[in-house]
């Protein structure tokens, strides 16, 4: 990489095409998906439900729209979701469940593995009385702040869920970090590990324009019944797109090609924290996954700002005020993780 190469660690949505990725797009047969013939979308969506083992996928613009989907699929007016406080589809998506949808989510706080607590879930399940929305969908996320949840923990959550008669919806964004993460535990496969994960689930979402680096769209799977509903309400958000395919042959292609590697972007995160520690002022988490998050303590909080901007003026680019988060990805490489650890142990003299 050369020194005129920004390192963007802003996001692993950051990231460009590659060359064979384009190539792929190119020579992506195309149809009109709203007429439901796109061969490339239909393609696509295949590959992904028959992968996680789903009957039916829905391919969509944004992750945002396919959680949206989702909780619209599985809920109706006066319903309430379950889900973090810190979870996507509550807090980063502008409400829309609740503004569009008249669905009310129940936030409740994360342990600090990012799961909630058992307890704190079944404490939030409301009787059946007119008081009350009526509880019908658990959200959880995984990963979740990079976090990998315990597995033993998904499955025992999912369960309570079914057993209390609610649905359950994942938001994958990150799934495939996820399996990475869970495969080197296990020493398994990551697409068993993926695939592991979404059984426990009703409903999945997954991005590809996260670390499986394609430019656009997400997928929601699910069974034939939910999936049919959740393209109504894609159709309602304005969200059926006409020669998807060009869009659909990259996730396709990354689904090919961009699974296994997300296992060095892990160890680019790792390597990073490595290159941090022991640095005065800064508290490195040892990341999980493809997110490292480093606290700013003590005088060097006040100086956050000046760090940034002393990054990017080094060809860094990271975000967070005093909690930095620093994501990597297929366009980072050892090098530009060798020259982040430069660049900040130079702002500190260290
Ligand atoms: C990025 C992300 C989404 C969706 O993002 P879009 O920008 O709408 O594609 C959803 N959930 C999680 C956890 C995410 O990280």
């Amino acid at each position: 990489m050369s020194m005129t190469t920004l390192v963007d660690l802003r996001s692993d949505t950051v990231t460009r095409p590659t060359a064979a990725m384009r190539q792929a797009m190119l020579e992506a047969p195309l149809g009109d998906d709203v007429f439901g013939d796109d061969p490339s979308v239909n393609a696509l969506q295949s590959q992904i439900a028959e992968m996680l083992g789903f009957e039916a996928a829905l391919f969509v613009p944004t992750g945002t729209q396919s959680n949206f989907c989702a909780i619209l699929a599985h809920c109706q007016r006066g319903d309430e979701y379950i889900v973090g406080q810190l979870a996507h589809c509550y807090r980063w998506e502008g409400g829309g469940a609740a503004v569009f949808g008249s669905v009310q989510p129940q936030p409740l706080e994360h342990q600090p593995d990012g799961s909630l607590a058992l307890k704190d879930i079944e404490a939030a399940i409301k009787p059946d009385d007119a008081h009350f929305a009526r509880t019908r969908l658990l959200a959880l996320e995984n990963t979740i702040g990079g976090q990998l949840l315990p597995f033993s923990y998904v499955e025992e959550a999912t369960q309570l869920a079914q057993r209390k008669g609610l649905g359950r919806h994942l938001d994958g964004a990150r799934l495939f970090n996820a399996a990475i993460a869970q495969a080197a535990q296990r020493d398994t496969e990551a697409r068993a590990e993926a695939r592991r994960i979404a059984q426990c689930f009703d409903s999945v979402s997954v991005c590809f324009s996260k670390g499986l680096g394609a430019p656009v769209g997400s997928a929601l799977c699910g069974s034939r019944e939910l999936i049919a509903r959740a393209h109504r309400i894609r159709k309602m958000a304005g969200g059926g797109m006409r020669q998807a395919g060009m869009l659909a042959a990259a996730a396709s292609h990354a689904l090919q090609h961009h699974i296994d590697r997300l296992a060095q972007d892990h160890a680019l995160a790792r390597r990073l924290a490595d290159g941090l520690a022991g640095i005065p002022g800064l508290q490195v988490e040892t990341p999980k996954t493809n997110l490292l998050f480093v606290d700013l303590r003590g005088e060097a909080q006040a100086r956050s700002a000046e760090l940034l901007a002393h990054l990017k003026q080094n060809g860094v680019l990271a975000t967070g005020l005093y909690r930095l988060r620093f994501a990597t990805h297929l366009d980072v490489d050892a090098a530009g993780i060798d020259r982040a650890i430069g660049a900040i142990r130079s702002f500190f003299h260290a």
